[in-house]
């Protein structure tokens, strides 16, 4: 129950008893998550170990390509897409390895969080490693890849729990590789849980519903107090009403960026929208559909052959280095596998350059130079950012559907219905994000003129994935 409640003034909306609910309900949660870890391992550990499926095989018949459907064709982007519209829900309530690194925490050593792993740019490299590695092993198509990188990184989380904090979630909060995309995919939520500061205050004195305070353990170490946004916050709903003066609450999708960007943004933030989710995840996307990684690997394996160097054309990586599927007629060389480790590096760099640079230009318009508002306006390209590895990875979804015959001519439509959509909802959040910093419209205009032009940047990448590489 809010303070106002208490106060008679107001009674509470939908939403917050929603978040009520989850405050009372939280071995129900703590159910939905144990069968959610059931399913999540039996779908990465069966297909393991059977037999790769052959041609004849269909999503309804074969468990393994059932689920690599479920893995990539529906959990991955619709997770994308839950923390747009539902904040980090997925994270708390049902994401089995926050599930387990918090198990683990309760019964491990509880030592406190080494220095190392606060360093900030854990979300970047964490992010940009696993999309590398997983282009490596052909993770969207090979069971035994699938559980390399999604059980690896599930036994890292229980080791992490089982050494670090006490009930935690120090994994998530510090190293799981989506961390930062989900917390930048969270901040357009369209609602979050709200401190009054006024309540919080009147609790040291008048306590939480008249009696002591019941102190909360937020299992991903959000301070409460200070919480401002949705970015961190898993929803999880533990600290609802707590000191009658948090509650679950409506805001503008715009809010956490425009008005709480300046003071959050960041160089690490920056780097994984520019160079990771509009650089590095675009190459993971681009080099199996595109012509010039052909062309390329043509003219380096003529080069080597003309000065008879011949060992990087043979196959002989393992499995866990390269792709190496022969039976399926699906080797890396090890000219491919640097390929594409170079081409997926030097997309995200191209990409990421010309961004910054276009972004610096658009931040330059608004007045002396000052690289926080640099970092802010890099914020309102989360909707496109968001997007594109939305379409990114449904194009999996849509090649297994294809596969299966299924009709599929409303996707273009969808798809350029998704990218105009997020521009002009970047557009729109670099529109106010300008007038936190100039009131002139001069100069204002001229600073969306560059930021217009790195969604053009943006763009272009989406063209040559589904219409430009197919010519
Ligand atoms: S702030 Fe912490 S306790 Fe409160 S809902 Fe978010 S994750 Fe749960």
């Amino acid at each position: 129950m809010s303070s106002m409640m208490q106060q008679g003034v107001q009674a509470p909306s939908r939403l917050q008893q929603a978040g009520q609910w989850m405050q009372r309900h939280g071995s129900t949660i703590r159910a939905i998550q144990w069968v959610v870890v059931a399913v999540y391992a039996f779908l990465i550990l069966v297909p393991a170990v059977m037999p790769l499926p052959d041609g004849s095989a269909h999503l309804w018949n074969n468990l393994t390509l059932a689920a690599q459907f479920v893995f990539w064709g529906i959990w991955w982007p619709f997770v994308l897409l839950s923390m747009v519209m539902l904040g980090r829900v997925w994270c708390g309530v049902l994401c089995p390895e926050g599930a387990l690194t918090e198990f683990a925490s309760r019964f491990g050593r509880g030592r406190a969080i080494p220095h190392w792993m606060r360093w900030g740019g854990w979300p970047f490299v964490a992010f940009g490693l696993t999309t590398i590695y997983g282009q490596m092993v052909s993770v969207y198509q090979y069971p035994k890849a699938v559980l390399l990188v999604l059980g690896g990184s599930t036994v890292a989380a229980m080791i992490i729990g089982a050494l670090y904090g006490r009930e935690k979630r120090v994994w998530c909060k510090y190293l799981c590789p989506v961390n930062g995309v989900f917390s930048l995919l969270a901040r357009l939520a369209p609602f979050h849980y709200k401190v009054n500061e006024d309540a919080w205050r009147r609790s040291y004195t008048k306590g939480e519903h008249g009696h002591r305070v019941i102190p909360i353990n937020c299992a991903p170490l959000v301070p409460l107090r200070n919480m401002k946004g949705a970015s961190d916050c898993h929803m999880c709903g533990r600290c609802s009403g707590h000191r009658d003066a948090i509650a679950l609450s409506w805001r503008s999708p715009a809010e956490e960026v425009v008005n709480l960007g300046d003071k959050a943004a960041n160089p690490w933030d920056t780097a994984l929208i520019l160079y990771g989710l509009l650089g590095v995840a675009i190459g993971a996307f681009h080099w199996t559909v595109s012509t010039w990684f052909v062309d390329l690997k043509q003219i380096f394996a003529g080069w080597l052959i003309d000065h008879d160097i011949l060992w990087p054309l043979d196959a002989t990586a393992p499995w866990f280095l390269f792709t190496h599927y022969p039976e399926q007629n699906d080797v890396f060389s090890w000219l491919d596998g640097t390929m594409v480790i170079g081409y997926i590096i030097a997309t995200g760099l191209v990409y990421g350059t010309a961004l910054l640079a276009l972004l610096a230009a658009g931040a330059g318009m608004l007045g002396a130079w000052d690289t926080k508002r640099l970092h802010h306006l890099a914020l309102a390209l989360i909707p496109i950012a968001g997007v594109g590895v939305f379409l990114g990875l449904s194009a999996t979804t849509v090649s297994l559907l294809r596969a299966e015959h299924v009709p599929l001519g409303w996707v273009t439509g969808l798809r350029l219905g998704l990218l105009a959509g997020a521009n002009v909802w970047s557009a729109w959040l670099a529109w106010r994000v300008t007038g936190r910093y100039a009131t002139n419209l001069g100069p204002r205009a001229l600073s969306m003129l560059w930021f217009v032009a790195a969604l053009a940047v943006a763009d272009s990448a989406w063209y040559l994935m589904f219409w430009g590489f197919s010519r």
